[in-house]
């Protein structure tokens, strides 16, 4: 019994019709300078691939991240983004349309270790996260 969910679990990993859709949802991510929820990843995805199901693009998009080659970022309990950076950086939320995009200030790893002496933590590493309204939203 054990040994046949073992088998049918490591024909799934090396099946290449997995590794093909998995590829599609790197692409998407790579292809956007935003950064899309799962179901946005979905929708695009499936312009690539109508088969595609939001199992297998979850999945992908797990899977990647476990690998390096897609970030995530979670906002408490909004909707994860997946981000084609994984290098670190910040990121600016706007709270009128929900736009993300990326930043970096060369002072976070000051602030870091400012951070870490003042709650006695051993840093492992810092977010910032800017909330305000984006150009487009101030210029409406
Ligand atoms: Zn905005
Ligand atoms: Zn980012």
């Amino acid at each position: 019994m054990l040994s046949k969910k073992n088998s049918i679990r490591k024909a799934s990993i090396d099946d290449p019709a997995l590794t093909r859709q998995r590829r599609v949802v790197l692409d998407v991510v790579r292809e956007s300078d935003d950064h899309l929820t799962a179901a946005e990843v979905f929708e695009r995805a499936r312009k690539k691939t109508p088969t595609i199901s939001y199992a297998t693009v979850y999945n992908s998009l797990r899977y990647l991240k476990e690998q390096g080659a897609i970030s995530e970022i979670t906002f408490g309990n909004a909707a994860s983004r997946y981000d084609r950076e994984t290098a670190r950086h910040d990121h600016a939320i706007c709270t009128c349309c929900g736009k993300l995009v990326d930043f970096d200030i060369s002072d976070t790893m000051e602030l870091m270790r400012a951070a870490a002496r003042r709650s006695r933590f051993k840093p492992e590493g810092i977010h910032i996260t800017l909330r305000g309204i984006c150009p487009d939203c101030r210029s409406e």
